[in-house]
């Protein structure tokens, strides 16, 4: 069989779903490529992350096109979900991608997680989803909640390959325990967490305090902050611009595109994510 693949808007990441429906068919003696519009193919895997990414608009040629990805609304499993990732289809990334722990404890009313992923569950281990490599980019909801996710990051300690768990840590989970354990890990960047509320400030001070207490120094932490009402957002920003740490604006928007960013809550996040603005200048000076 000749399969086609499509990674509709993951241009700046490397697309988990596809790089494993590429390995899986290869097992089964297929021929996987990304799709050219000009041929023809049995099948095409069409995959989209985001709800407000542009589709796709140009014609396939297959006799079976097969659409997956929160960006379609479908969130059911994938059929080969055991299967590795095929990691040639992006050269260009050295990480490994993957999922220690599925799911989130939590319920926030703007995400799609609880819905989508259920409850906290064990997923994987840390050596699987490596496959030798050197670091790892782990997308878990919610690692902190977990005894399994727990026991991984004692495993990546040990271990000393570097990670980055790029959706964030709860920092109401943070004990002196956790902060003791996180620091001893090999970050590649950032310890993210996020800062989506007013109450979510003291959690994140309280974690910051544990995290400084083993020695991690607030430049390497990485807060996503969602942005709804922009003055209320800009006195969490200015907390955090205080203690050094780096904000990441995020302009809430719902998954049915019904709710978009206004032009306000554009501006703030585009102030804040420019660095040399945002150190420069407070919003109140910028905004004028
Ligand atoms: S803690 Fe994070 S992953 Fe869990 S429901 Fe809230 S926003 Fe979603």
């Amino acid at each position: 069989m000749k399969i086609g693949l499509i990674d509709v808007d993951g241009h700046h990441f490397p697309n988990l779903a596809l790089m494993k429906i590429a390995n899986y068919h290869k097992q089964q003696g297929n021929t996987v490529e990304w799709v050219n519009y000009f041929a023809k193919y049995d099948k095409v895997y069409q995959s989209k992350v985001f709800t407000f990414t542009q589709d796709i608009d140009s014609a396939i040629q297959a006799n079976e096109i097969i659409k997956g990805g929160t960006g379609y609304k479908l969130y059911h499993d994938l059929f080969c979900d055991d299967t590795e990732p095929d990691y040639s289809l992006y050269p260009q990334y050295s990480a490994a991608y993957g999922f220690l722990t599925r799911g989130c404890v939590r319920n926030c009313t703007w995400c799609i997680v609880p819905e989508k992923e259920g409850s906290i569950r064990a997923y994987r281990d840390i050596e699987t989803v490596l496959q030798g490599r050197k670091a790892a980019i782990v997308m878990d909801n919610n690692v902190l909640a977990s005894a399994h996710g727990l026991q991984q990051l004692e495993k990546i300690a040990d271990l000393k390959c570097k990670v980055d768990f790029n959706q964030g840590l709860d920092s109401r989970l943070v004990t002196d325990e956790i902060a003791k354990l996180l620091s001893r890990i090999k970050w590649i960047r950032f310890i993210r967490f996020a800062c989506d509320t007013t109450s979510a400030v003291s959690p994140l001070l309280s974690a910051l305090e544990k995290l400084n207490k083993y020695g991690v120094k607030n430049y390497r932490i990485f807060v996503y902050l969602l942005v709804k009402d922009v003055t209320e957002a800009n006195e969490r920003c200015k907390i955090l611009k205080k203690l050094g740490v780096n904000p990441f604006a995020q302009t809430y928007r719902d998954y049915d595109n019904n709710i978009l960013p206004t032009d306000e809550q554009k501006r703030f996040a585009w102030y804040v994510n420019q660095k040399m603005v945002f150190k420069a200048t407070e919003w109140e000076e910028y905004k004028r």
